[in-house]
């Protein structure tokens, strides 16, 4: 095995190590929080989005093809709108679930109504339409007791750059979610660096750029490390609510640990697209590639 196939076989098996680390640590939680059935649905939502953050941290570390400036962004963007969410409804946990189930249960509610007007129009049998029934079951199945209508609203009624201003978390807003959401909306600060080259044609002058599709960036370890960050970040919310640690060791620590040790291993010289991922000093909440690509052009 050569050098680089070792290191790239070793921060597999930190990636690995890691994602066992943070699944152990969501387990961990979820034991320790008995359940409180006068609030179902606050352990349902509360349960739901950590499990949700802690999937796509795993998910993330298993993947590094997905650790690109075309792909990482689509993941890391909702894995901080869900920090931001998760800590907003822990500041009123009973109403703020309830506000959630609500709105999940009346967008589904809609979807329902505008498909029975579909199948209504042309001709077919709204009620032994099977994906209305399907719908239908899926709302009658949920039994909270405050279901007495479905709310159609917005589920929070307020912008998330307002929820994250009420819960402490403006810069991860400010800083985070706007940076991922460049390439979420696929908006020109994306665009130019990632989606364009420099042309090479000797007779055009101007240096303009031209389009190529799938621009290839060497996968980035940034991008794991981000949502281990986050992760972590959305675990300390929800012992800061349940006010107690778990009985098991930060699967975030280990894993910077690792990848430091790591890091000493290689030594560290100017990354090429053909090098594998390099471990990297940048804060997680900060991803430098728009302004280095800038940088470069
Ligand atoms: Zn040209």
């Amino acid at each position: 095995m050569s050098e680089r196939d070792g290191h790239l076989d070793q921060l597999f098996q930190i990636l690995v190590g890691y994602a066992d680390r943070a699944i152990e640590e969501f387990d961990e939680r979820c034991r320790s929080w008995p359940l409180d059935p006068n609030q179902n649905e606050v352990h349902e939502v509360v349960g739901g989005l950590l499990s949700r953050q802690t999937t796509l941290a795993v998910e993330i570390a298993h993947g590094p093809p997905m650790w690109t400036p075309h792909i990482a962004p689509l993941l890391l963007r909702p894995m901080v709108d869900l920090r931001i969410t998760f800590a907003w409804i822990l500041q009123e946990p009973v109403t703020r679930s309830r506000q959630f189930v609500r709105y999940g249960l009346g967008q589904v509610k809609l979807s329902m109504e505008h498909l029975k007007a579909k199948l209504a129009a042309t001709g077919g049998d709204p009620e032994s339409n099977a994906q209305v029934k399907m719908l239908q079951q899926w709302i009658d199945g949920q039994r909270f007791h405050f279901l007495t209508e479905v709310n159609v609203g917005n589920w929070a009624e307020k912008d998330l750059r307002t929820m994250a201003t009420d819960c402490g978390c403006e810069t991860l807003y400010r800083e985070d979610f706007q940076n991922w959401s460049s390439a979420t909306h696929s908006m020109w600060h994306h665009i130019q660096p990632f989606s364009l080259e420099p042309c090479r044609n000797p007779l055009h002058r101007g240096g303009h750029r031209v389009p190529r599709a799938s621009l290839p960036f060497p996968p980035d370890l940034d991008y794991p490390r981000a949502a281990a960050h986050y992760l972590d970040d959305t675990f300390e919310v929800f012992d800061t609510f349940r006010g107690e640690k778990p009985n098991c060791a930060s699967a975030l620590e280990w894993f910077e640990s690792e990848l430091a040790k790591l890091g000493d291993r290689i030594k560290v010289r100017p990354t090429t697209p053909e090098d594998p991922p390099m471990v990297s000093n940048k804060s997680p909440s900060i991803v430098d590639s728009v302004r280095n690509s800038n940088q470069e052009s």
